[in-house]
């Protein structure tokens, strides 16, 4: 007989969404299990944000340091070792680790099942032939995995993924990068920088969610850098040779080979819901991923789905914001509605491009009568101090000054975004921003700066003229 447990909630996956539901539901006293088939802490902590961040931490010290000739020091070029670059973003996922293993969830009430959790019917999910869970609620948090695309001879041809990158010890010599999303530029860019020739083949637009006048500072960047940047661009196949990747591509010029020493595969991802018994719980989902309601429920109301599976914004905050929604809803029956207006997220390139709400192409589709406000990095003195100053940041408003999205695409644009974050999800109005005080000298300057013009540019107005020219007659 298997044992049969009847928790509060069953969170099925210990990524970001599945460790944040785990969390919240044991502080408030519910009995939870959690059911983990891989490493706790999920793409985020072991082949996702953190070993990336790393990766890209390193990179930019190499940067740094070939730079430095700019800032009046001499410095040799950085000698690379890439075993000892492997060791600091391992030593990075293991100082973090502590705070995803199952020794912290156990020490927090919760129940840790290691094994691939699966729905037998609408109200069951077993582990293997051993546990039978019977929980009030589930909440699926089983994330997504690199999506593979169908090119001739992937399958046979070895390639990196996410899931094996980071696990490189020594440096590629030449890395083609299939996909230039996020994953595929912040990789290619940092591989660069630690010396490895670099190649990215593109289908469609680098980067074709963003903001197309931010989306070029950052591969105008990777292209003065050296990265070969190359959309669009076809790949036809690719093939092993002796020692070498062959990769065939097309584009408007014909056909060509790239030999590149190894091939990285980074051209999206897809929902991990193959093996949950989706039919069986009668939970419905389509090729992005699990369909849920605006509270996140899915189409059996036992369940719920939060983070990568739901196939939406598919980053670590997302994940954890749904936690939060679940945990009060499931346990607390409050009323809770998905937002995603006002959830930034970054590509952390370098520069970085970070955006939060409307783009313009967003704004103006919505049919919103807009201003658009605009400040150049390099009209900012900390900006000048550090060197950095390729960027700008774009503010879409309403004519009447209410904040609909913004965009920053430069040093610290990551942080930098916070303020805007806050300023949309408040709804507040660009005045906020532009009567604020902003310590000097920081890059936040270029925000409030970008809010003066919201007023500045309306003394171009021939309203605005005719008023003034009246008071000024009026003594
Ligand atoms: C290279 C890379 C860089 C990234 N960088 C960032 C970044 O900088 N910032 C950011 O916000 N986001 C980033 N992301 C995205 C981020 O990693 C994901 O959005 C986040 O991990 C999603 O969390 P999740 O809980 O939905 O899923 P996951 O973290 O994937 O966790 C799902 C877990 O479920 C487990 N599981 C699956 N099926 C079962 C089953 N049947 N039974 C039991 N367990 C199961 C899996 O083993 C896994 O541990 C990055 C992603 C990648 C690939």
């Amino acid at each position: 007989m298997p044992e049969l447990l009847k928790p509060d909630i069953c969170v099925i996956g210990a990524g970001a969404g599945g460790l944040s539901v785990a969390a919240a539901a044991a502080a408030f006293g519910a009995s939870v299990v959690l059911v983990e088939k891989g490493e706790m802490g999920g793409d985020c902590l072991n082949t996702g944000c953190v070993p990336s961040k790393s990766l890209i931490a390193a990179a930019k010290h190499a940067r740094a340091i070939a730079r430095a000739a700019s800032f009046g020091l001499s410095a040799q070029p950085p000698e690379v070792d890439f075993g000892k670059i492997h060791k600091h973003v391992h030593d990075v996922i293991a100082a973090i680790e502590p705070n995803d293993s199952k020794e912290r969830f156990t020490g927090l009430g919760v129940r840790v099942i290691e094994g691939s959790a699966r729905f037998k019917n609408r109200k069951t999910v077993t582990v293997g032939a051993g546990i039978e869970i019977r929980a009030r609620r589930f909440v699926i948090a089983t994330g997504s995995s690199p999506s593979l695309p169908p090119i001739p001879g992937l399958a046979t041809t070895p390639h990196l993924t996410n899931e094996t990158v980071f696990e490189l010890t020594e440096r590629p010599e030449h890395l083609v990068v299939i996909g230039a999303g996020p994953v595929g530029l912040e990789l290619a860019q940092a591989f660069h920088r630690l010396g490895a020739a670099v190649t990215v083949l593109e289908a469609a637009q680098p980067l074709a969610h963003e903001d197309p006048e931010c989306v070029r500072a950052v591969l105008d960047q990777l292209t003065r850098e050296g990265v070969d940047l190359r959309s669009p661009v076809e790949v036809v196949r690719v093939e092993a040779t002796e020692s070498k990747i062959a990769v065939v591509v097309r584009d408007a010029g014909g056909e060509q080979t790239i030999l590149g020493s190894h091939l990285l595969v980074a051209t999206g991802r897809r929902a991990n819901t193959e093996e949950l018994g989706l039919k069986e719980a009668r939970v419905t989902a389509n090729e992005r991923g699990i369909l849920v309601d605006e509270g996140l429920k899915t189409a059996n109301k036992r369940v719920y789905a939060v983070g990568d599976v739901v196939g939406d914004l598919q980053f670590t905050h997302v994940a954890n914001y749904h936690a939060g929604l679940v945990v009060r809803h499931a346990l607390f029956r409050l009323p809770v509605r998905v937002d995603h207006d006002s959830i930034p997220w970054v590509t952390f390139t370098e520069p970085e491009l970070a955006q939060v709400g409307l783009t313009e192409a967003e704004a103006r589709k919505r049919n919103h009568k807009i201003r658009v406000l605009r400040w150049p990095y390099h009209e900012n003195d900390r900006a000048q101090a550090e060197r950095a100053t390729r960027g700008h940041i774009k503010v879409v408003t309403t004519r009447r000054g209410r904040i609909l999205g913004a965009t920053i695409v430069g040093m610290n644009a990551g942080e930098l975004i916070a303020t805007w974050t806050l300023a949309i999800s408040q709804r507040l109005n660009i005045r906020a921003l532009a009567g604020s005080v902003v310590a000097y000298p920081t890059l936040a300057e270029v925000g409030k700066r970008a809010a003066i013009t919201y007023f500045t540019g309306s003394l171009t107005s021939p309203l605005v003229r005719r008023i003034i020219v009246w008071l000024r007659r009026l003594g």
